[in-house]
């Protein structure tokens, strides 16, 4: 991870503001994603503090976490398991409820989406407040699978949603 790569990526990143909704101000990955070269940077960077930690599954968070977290899964020789919102899963589920700023939602994932002994790496495009993150950390431990850390490619300045996730590492490429 160089310092030109952070630099390269805060370029690329594309800020929408007032986007899902007012106030909120959306970072837009996809512009990295459709850099060839950078895209593979980036992947080659989110997994290379992973490399040693003997992962066994990638944890992906729908939906950007998915393009991220399959190419990482690919390049540690691991597997993918998607976490989803509900309904969408087609297998019996587990369900992870968590607070939003006003109410709550909920993620889910497979029942049988780990083995015994299983070691999981969490990946998401972006890191907000921390509630997703942290949610897909206690579906992926009732599933019994071990947390080995958690990788974004963005944190959202002054939010400070690393800061709530606790018990394993935490890599982020830039915070914007
Ligand atoms: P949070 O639970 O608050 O950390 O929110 C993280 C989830 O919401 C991730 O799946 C992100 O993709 C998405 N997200 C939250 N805030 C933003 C933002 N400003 N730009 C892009 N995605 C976001």
């Amino acid at each position: 991870m160089t310092p030109d790569l952070t630099r390269r990526l805060t370029q690329k990143l594309r800020a929408i503001p007032d986007y899902p909704k007012p106030g909120i101000t959306f970072q837009d990955i996809t512009p990295i994603l459709q850099d060839a070269a950078l895209f593979q940077e980036v992947i080659d960077a989110m997994a290379e503090p992973f490399r040693e930690d003997s992962v066994t599954h990638v944890v992906g968070i729908e939906a950007r976490g998915f393009i991220l977290g399959g190419a990482i899964a690919a390049k540690l020789g691991a597997g993918f398991v998607p976490v989803r919102k509900p309904g969408k899963l087609p297998w019996e589920t587990v369900e992870q409820s968590y607070e939003l700023e006003y109410g709550a939602d909920s993620l889910e994932a497979h029942v049988d989406a780990f083995p015994e002994g299983a070691r999981a790496l969490i990946v998401d495009d972006v890191i907000a407040t921390g509630g997703t993150a942290l949610a897909t950390k206690d579906l992926t431990a009732a599933l019994g699978a071990s947390v080995v850390g958690w990788a974004f490619l963005l944190a959202i300045a002054g939010l400070d949603g690393t800061a709530r996730l606790n018990g394993a590492p935490v890599h982020t490429l830039v915070s914007a």
